[in-house]
């Protein structure tokens, strides 16, 4: 079969590898159908992700038919469509019987990372049953890529663990996949106001179809004065970092009200100033972390929502076997004016 492998920083190729086979009773095949790339992806490109091992197979989204089931697995049987969790689980061990799957003592954050991927024509899903879902009939296979990692990522690190509540002005720093998978879900809790900020007018414009109220743009604006402006001087109910570099950070801390929240997303590779002098004083809660995907069943449910539709995150189509087209086209983001693309088999 052929696969996207990485070779180490900077480096990858598409190469012909041999098909994935059960290892472990609980573990299911399955051959893939639809894939996409994540900014975790060109993190990893990048070196930023010492843990992955040249030779690895990258990628932790996608959805597909079911080629094989271990003898264990009760849930799922050969034939049957699947949506693929990033973070695989257990569901029996402590941290997952507390859902937090992402510090699953068997699991977390293993696919495309400590074993192989979904970038490929065929993948191996261990602890099957409760780390893939099965696919309600007729639904979008390209919405429900979005389910793998950026929906319930947006969601539960930046909505959940932000707190955010209808009426609540929020702010989104980075209007990326994860940051519009936030400004999508936030909608499910008719917050008043929604300012998505970034520096590309592309992106600000597609945040603003998707339900953005208003929007910032970096480097032409002074951010946070116009956030102040916008709010009276109160600041932001709820600041989410959507980018994880320090001065977006820095930003959430700027904007955040007394009483507020700042949800941080991004994953960081430095360092950030935490300005408690000035905080202390705010009764604020700040939060983080990987997400867990223990909302994916009930984001499933809302799929035929219309306003929240992942699907319109989806801006580039291409086969399976152009990935690296795909990645070049996803790498230049801006210039391409991509927001996610779509490998199919
Ligand atoms: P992305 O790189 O596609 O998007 C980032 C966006 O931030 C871009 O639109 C860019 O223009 C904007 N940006 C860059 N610098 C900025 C600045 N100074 N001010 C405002 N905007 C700025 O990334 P993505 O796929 O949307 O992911 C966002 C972050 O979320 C990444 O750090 C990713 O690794 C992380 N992530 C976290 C989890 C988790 O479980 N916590 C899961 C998935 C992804
Ligand atoms: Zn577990």
């Amino acid at each position: 079969m052929k696969a996207l492998v990485f070779r180490g920083p900077g480096q990858k190729e598409w190469v012909e590898k041999d098909r994935p086979t059960i290892l472990k009773p609980t573990d299911v095949i399955v051959k893939i159908s639809k894939t996409t790339i994540c900014g975790t992806d060109l993190h990893i490109l990048k070196g930023d992700v010492p843990t992955v091992a040249p030779g690895r197979t990258l990628g932790h989204e996608g959805v597909g038919i079911v080629e094989e089931v271990g003898d264990a697995v009760v849930n799922f049987k050969t034939g049957d469509t699947v949506l693929i969790s990033c973070v695989t689980s257990c569901g029996k061990c402590p941290n997952c019987k507390r859902h937090l799957y992402a510090h699953c003592d068997d699991g977390g954050w293993i696919l495309g990372h400590m074993i192989d991927g979904t970038q490929a024509e065929y993948v191996r899903i261990p602890h099957a049953d409760h780390s893939l879902h099965p696919i309600p009939a007729g639904a979008d296979e390209e919405a429900l890529v979005m389910l793998s990692d950026i929906l319930p990522t947006g969601f539960e690190i930046g909505v959940q663990y932000g707190h955010v509540k209808p009426g609540d002005t929020i702010a989104v720093v980075g209007a990326g996949p994860v940051g519009m998978s936030v400004l999508l879900t936030a909608q499910f809790l008719s917050p008043g106001r929604i300012i998505m900020i970034d520096m590309d007018p592309a992106r600000l414009e597609l945040a603003r179809q998707f339900g953005a109220t208003d929007t910032i743009q970096v480097g032409s604006e002074d951010v946070v004065a116009r956030v102040m402006e916008m709010t009276h001087g109160k600041g932001v109910d709820v600041a989410i970092e959507a980018v994880g570099v320090p001065a977006t950070f820095d930003t959430c801390q700027k904007i955040v009200a007394a009483g507020g929240n700042i949800a941080n997303v991004g994953v960081h590779g430095k360092p950030v100033e935490l300005h408690i002098e000035e905080l202390w004083i705010k009764n604020i809660n700040i939060s983080m972390g990987l997400v867990n995907t223990n909302t994916t069943p009930m984001l499933l449910k809302t799929l035929g929502n219309a306003r929240v539709d992942p699907a319109k995150l989806v801006t580039h189509r291409f086969k399976l076997d152009e990935m690296m087209t795909a990645y070049d086209v996803f790498a230049n983001a801006a210039r391409e004016k991509a927001m996610k693309v779509i490998l199919s088999a």
